[in-house]
């Protein structure tokens, strides 16, 4: 009687607290916008320690346990700090700050780990949350590419098993921005269907991960049978779908309340400090206020130079940047190359940070910045450091470009292709063939890819007559709708197969934004054509994809309108830009356009990115090209595009500037005896 009277009591006082709680966090909510609205640190250490102080004073004056309230008073500070970093960022996020109901996406089952991760991070949003289980990290992500869900929670390392590589590979390949991060600790245990000592169990099942992390505990049941399964939750519930008292599961304590099962033993692993950290991801990255202390993830390929890793990585020194990972993987379609991706304290809201991006770029051949988002890895309680006194000490700090340089560099509508920004040229490798070296380089191939025989008969000559690349139109910007308009993939797999064949790298033109990924797959070089130069979401698409890209100067356009679409490829991550000049409009009308020669040593002042000249579009004629070919050599250019063809006068486009094979093999007689 005198019990359940207690009982009462305690769930009373119970009540009271949560109410308590609610009102606190009613009145940290109006804490955080205050602090949106106005200038105060979103984390002040000092007062935090302070009130714990008095909070421990209270607390032994009232004989309540110390460490009870520390520890208590630790969580409900750091779910404040979270609420009021919540609020900061919808502030300055309208949509995110809109979204009523949030889905979010996790590979797994109600209980995996991931989800569990999930809950933690969205608890602290004013919204309705829906979470949703996917079976792979491939269709988690799409998913959240596709707009079906609002975020994906990715398991991106662990600190027993390492680096997750999967989920760093999709990460590079998607177009996919990260907006927040969490650590879960994984915390191991058995599970069974009730109560009963381990000699019952027969059977376990888990993840490997699992298995492999509590394998010494595994060894200590030897006569037990382990099982693989796909996931830590999808085994709890097996166990509890199969009411085989047997049957025990290792997964979390929150799988065993999800699935109704029992707990048999605690932290069965053989680490004890295990945690998973996760990222989140969207469709689009979130801008988050610089009181915040924050990370940033970037994807980069470092260029084909001595000490090129190094040299990204000072840029880090330089501006007083804290990398916090370093993780390298395989660079797709490149053997031997890699990616790197790199964490590190900031927030690309800061002038400092953008300035290192700008000149972490010139140290690349490829950056993908995957977003800036709130740090929950840093060490615990760890304050936001003095931002605007760094930043001051930074400027002072930073090597500054030559003074005319930096006046040039102020007055142009491009940064990142100027040489102020890298005095050294740049050189981009396409499989053996190096552009922008002290050799200049030979590309040759017909107009458009017409056929099999056709296009090998090219390759063949190409290589024969010690030519670089291979090129060879297979999506064709045709004046006439009515003309051949190209074989479109069908003649990439052809042209990629000739490339193949006799070891050149190939190249060929884009029109369509939605293309760019898709021939990136096959082709070493990708071009723009002249009638593209200035379509700015193509150019974006470019800057998107780590491949080589040839950027033909426009009809009509000037020097600097040409280095300015070149730098919105930059701009978008892809550094890997050699420029062509393929004749302009003019008043003159005796050649189909005019070789603007003079633009090559002009441009090889501004920028350090390579230039080749293409002289067969220019001249329009054949007998024309090979003069040209040389005066383009002597011009300082760092390589020529040639059409050639086997049979000219049968071309399907461009047949009467192609050259035909003796020709071709003469011109290349005579500019390797030059180079020579
Ligand atoms: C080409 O190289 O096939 C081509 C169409 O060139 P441009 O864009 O320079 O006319
Ligand atoms: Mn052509």
């Amino acid at each position: 009687m005198d019990l359940s009277k207690l009982r009462h009591e305690l769930e009373a006082i119970d009540a009271r607290l949560i109410a308590a709680l609610a009102e606190r966090q009613d009145v940290v909510r109006r804490v955080g916008h205050e602090k949106a609205a106005g200038n105060g640190d979103i984390r002040d250490l000092p007062r935090e320690e302070e009130l714990l102080g008095r909070l421990v004073e209270q607390a032994r004056s009232a004989g309540v346990d110390e460490y009870l309230v520390t520890r208590l008073y630790r969580e409900i500070f750091e779910s404040s700090v979270r609420r009021q970093q919540d609020s900061l960022v919808d502030s300055q996020n309208p949509r995110r700050a809109s979204q009523r109901l949030i889905t979010v996406g996790f590979q797994g089952v109600e209980g995996a780990y991931s989800h569990l991760a999930a809950r933690k991070h969205f608890a602290s949003r004013d919204a309705d949350i829906v979470y949703r289980g996917f079976d792979s990290f491939r269709e988690l992500l799409e998913a959240a590419r596709a707009g079906v869900i609002d975020y994906a929670m990715l398991p991106i390392e662990n600190t027993t098993a390492g680096s997750i590589n999967e989920a760093y590979d999709l990460l590079a390949q998607m177009e996919l921005a990260l907006v927040g991060e969490e650590i879960k600790k994984v915390d191991h245990c058995l599970l069974g269907l009730e109560p009963a000592p381990l000699t019952r169990i027969h059977r376990v099942y888990s993840h490997p991960q699992a298995l492999a992390q509590c394998s010494e505990f595994l060894r200590s049941h030897r006569h037990w049978h382990v099982e693989a399964f796909t996931d830590t939750a999808m085994s709890a519930r097996k166990v509890r779908d199969d009411q085989d008292l047997s049957q025990a599961a290792i997964a979390s304590e929150e799988a065993a309340q999800i699935y109704g099962l029992c707990v048999l033993k605690r932290r069965i692993a053989n680490q004890k400090e295990n945690y998973t950290r996760f990222v989140v991801v969207a469709r689009e990255p979130v801008s988050v206020d610089p009181r915040i202390p924050c990370k940033t993830s970037v994807i980069i390929a470092t260029r084909h130079e001595e000490g090129a890793l190094l040299a990204a990585l000072n840029v880090f020194a330089r501006h007083h940047l804290n990398l916090t990972k370093l993780e390298s993987r395989p660079r797709p379609n490149t053997p031997w190359e890699y990616l790197f991706y790199l964490d590190f304290e900031g927030n690309v809201a800061e002038e400092r940070v953008r300035d290192a991006l700008r000149e972490l770029a010139a140290h690349t051949n490829f950056i993908k910045v995957l977003g800036s988002y709130a740090a929950r890895a840093t060490s615990r309680g760890r304050a936001a450091r003095p931002k605007r006194a760094r930043v001051a000490a930074t400027a002072k700090e930073a090597p500054l470009p030559p003074p005319q340089a930096a006046k040039a560099l102020e007055k142009k509508p491009y940064r990142l292709v100027s040489r102020a920004v890298r005095a050294a040229d740049t050189v981009i490798r396409a499989g053996e063939a190096l552009i922008g070296g002290p050799r200049p380089i030979v590309i040759a191939g017909p107009c458009s890819v017409e056929s099999r025989e056709q296009i090998f008969a090219c390759a063949k000559m190409v290589k024969e007559s010690g030519g670089d690349a291979l090129r060879g139109g297979c999506f064709k910007p045709r004046t006439s709708p009515y003309a051949f308009q190209g074989m479109g993939y069908e003649g990439l797999d052809l042209l990629a197969e000739a490339g193949a064949a006799y070891g050149l790298p190939i190249v060929t033109e884009v029109m369509h934004p939605a293309d760019v990924a898709r021939v990136a797959e096959k082709a070493d070089i990708l071009q723009i054509g002249a009638r593209n130069m200035q379509n700015f979401s193509l150019l974006k698409e470019f800057g998107r994809v780590d491949r080589p890209v040839i950027l033909k100067r426009g009809l009509m356009a000037s020097v600097d309108e040409w280095l300015s679409a070149a730098e919105y490829i930059l701009a978008a991550g892809n550094q890997q830009v050699i420029l062509c000049e393929r004749g302009i409009r003019t008043f003159e009308t005796a050649t189909r356009n005019t070789l603007d020669l003079s633009a090559v040593p002009v441009a090889r002042e501004l920028t350090h990115l390579p230039i080749v000249v293409d002289p067969s579009h220019a001249c329009g004629v054949a007998r024309w090209v090979p003069a040209m070919t040389d005066a383009a050599i002597a011009s300082g250019a760092n390589g020529v595009m040639i059409e050639i063809h086997p049979e000219p006068e049968k071309a399907l486009s461009d047949g009467p500037q192609s050259l035909d094979f003796p020709t071709f093999h003469n011109l290349m007689e005579r500019v390797q005896a030059r180079l020579a």
